[in-house]
């Protein structure tokens, strides 16, 4: 835990706008992280291991900030730890600011409406005052507009959400440091909740004075349900905060939750499915541009904003559709809020629209496959040729394993954190299964008809792979090697890739590979079953009916 005391005891920018009594209040009475060994008698808490599976020690209170979760989101925002605050969600983050900040019956916040309700409605439950700045009638942020609006009511906390919710404009980060001169006394709270799906600089690396960032790991790393966001702000602001903060504000379980899916072999996933969603927000907004009801529509963070003449009605009927959508009539009167979907879901949406969908759901799978030697994070696409991103630890593994969806004609996004430090054993076996087991879903069922195969030569060697995807794992090797590794990759893990590959796909492989330089051999086998790969991707049909998006197979 911080020390609220010493950075609050000068006149500071946070010392004079926060509510005296709060900047009265000694810090909460909580303990942090008991040293090693050392009994904890001092919180009442039940000595007994929690009776829930893979959970035993929430018996325990947790740490209040705990400093690895603290450290991984100062550095995936580029800030210093005593920077940023953990907060339960950048909701939680809001509240804790107008509570810290605002007097009953006294103080206001300023927002720039349309937008997020909870800045609004934190504020009246504090009884803090709502002044409200709008919009041009375009959605455009006219800076000068806003200031005009807000200043004589001189708010504590001006909130601005970039990209904005529900409307989508980014705010231009010129206009905000602008505003922040311009209202010294006013904390600008910039809600960046869907920044990682827009183009504009954070503004997080400049949270200083009087400029504060929230944000949140509910929307792009999909952990709506584990309740974390940040506030990232001057460490006397992180300091005050921590006063109004309820002692023990982090579940352990979402702490963990927290740290797992920011692992180093989880980002390029998350990269990969921020571009598969921004990719998906086009295609929907392309097709419902030509829906003869909707008059406008608004692309932003993970979200469209359908601008239509009767917003309650279409709501109404996409609800009977099955299809939920937000419409606030209060907040957002000429529009609806509509979330990008899975393929499927926004399939639904559009024909709630009368629209087609223009091409069936893709083959795709992710896989997640943690081990005490390996993490694993994997997806692929089977009716996508890009893109191909691939860090297994092992640089020669990368080039082959990229050999594979490079010809097997397939989008890859795999990262390995493995004991390296160890043997490359572990890491080249279990990304081997994570494979299979990522084509197996793919795939979809197959059995019975995959059958599919493939020779190649490459100068001096041949190499044939045949694959049937018979649902009985059965692998088997005919060649050998004469040098022990090739590119860091021992060539005795050559076989067990391709058995695992078989255990896990439910595949029988065959693999027969001659040849006399090692380096072709092992490329070759793996070339070949790409290849085979290819084939067996295109049979019966896969994707029947469809005009083949890879031309000629
Ligand atoms: C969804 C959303 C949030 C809430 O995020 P949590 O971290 O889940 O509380 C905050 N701000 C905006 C603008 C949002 O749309």
């Amino acid at each position: 835990m911080t020390r609220p005391s010493e950075n609050l005891a000068a006149e500071t920018l946070a010392a004079r706008l926060a509510r005296p009594d709060i900047l009265a209040l000694p810090p909460c009475d909580v303990a942090g992280p008991p040293l090693p060994g050392t009994i904890r008698l001092d919180a009442n808490e039940n000595p007994y291991a929690a009776l829930v599976a893979g959970q035993p020690t929430i018996n325990r209170y947790p740490d209040p900030q705990p400093a690895a979760l603290r450290q991984r989101l100062a550095d995936l925002y580029g800030v210093a730890p005593a920077c940023l605050w953990v907060a339960r969600g950048s909701d939680d983050a809001i509240d804790l600011l107008v509570r810290a900040f605002c007097r009953a019956g006294q103080d206001y916040i300023a927002i720039v409406e349309p937008t997020f309700s909870a800045y609004g409605q934190f504020a009246r439950v504090q009884g803090a005052g709502v002044i409200a700045a709008r919009l041009t009638d375009d959605f455009a942020f006219d800076a000068e507009s806003v200031l005009a609006t807000v200043t004589p009511s001189a708010p504590k906390l001006l909130f601005l959400c970039t990209p904005n919710n529900p409307t989508g404009n980014a705010i231009d980060p010129v206009d905000i440091r602008w505003i922040a001169a311009a209202l010294p006394n006013t904390l600008i709270v910039v809600d960046e909740a869907y920044g990682e799906f827009c183009d504009a600089p954070s503004l997080a690396t400049e949270a200083t004075g009087n400029l504060v960032v929230l944000r949140t790991l509910s929307k792009a790393y999909g952990l709506a349900g584990a309740r974390i966001g940040c506030v990232i702000a001057a460490p006397e602001i992180i300091d005050l905060l921590a006063k109004v903060s309820p002692p023990y504000p982090l579940p352990t379980p979402s702490i963990a939750a927290a740290l797992d899916a920011l692992g180093p072999e989880r980002m390029p996933l998350h990269a990969a499915r921020i571009e598969r969603l921004l990719a998906e927000r086009a295609t929907l907004a392309g097709r419902l541009a030509n829906a003869a009801e909707i008059d406008r529509v608004r692309e932003g963070g993970n979200f469209l904003f359908l601008e239509v003449a009767d917003p309650g009605d279409l709501a109404r009927r996409l609800v009977a559709a099955a299809v939920r959508v937000r419409f606030r009539p209060s907040a957002a009167p000429g529009g609806v809020r509509v979330t990008v979907g899975t393929e499927s879901e926004n399939a639904a949406l559009l024909a709630a629209f009368g629209i087609a969908a223009s091409a069936p759901a893709s083959r795709r799978a992710d896989i997640v496959r943690d081990t005490k030697e390996t993490r694993i994070a994997l997806s692929l696409d089977l009716d996508q040729a890009e893109p191909r991103r691939i860090d297994s630890g092992i640089p020669f593994y990368d080039h082959m394993l990229d050999q594979v969806a490079a010809h097997g004609g397939f989008s890859l996004v795999l990262a390995c954190s493995g004991d390296l430090g160890i043997d490359p054993h572990h890491s080249v076996e279990d990304i081997a299964l994570a494979l299979g087991a990522a084509l197996k879903q793919a795939l979809g069922d197959k059995r019975g008809i995959g059958r599919f195969g493939f020779a190649l030569p490459m100068d001096e060697t041949s190499a044939e792979v045949l694959v049937d995807l018979s649902g009985r794992p059965f692998a088997k090797f005919d060649g050998s090697f004469s040098t022990a590794a090739v590119g860091g990759l021992p060539t005795e893990m050559v076989p067990h890739i391709f058995r695992s590959l078989a255990d896990s796909m439910g595949a029988a492989i065959h693999v027969k590979v001659a040849g006399d330089n090692d380096h072709h051999k092992v490329e070759a086998c793996f070339k070949a079953f790409g290849r085979a790969l290819r084939s067996g991707l295109s049979l019966e049909g896969g994707r029947d009916a469809l005009p083949s998006t890879k031309g000629v197979l």
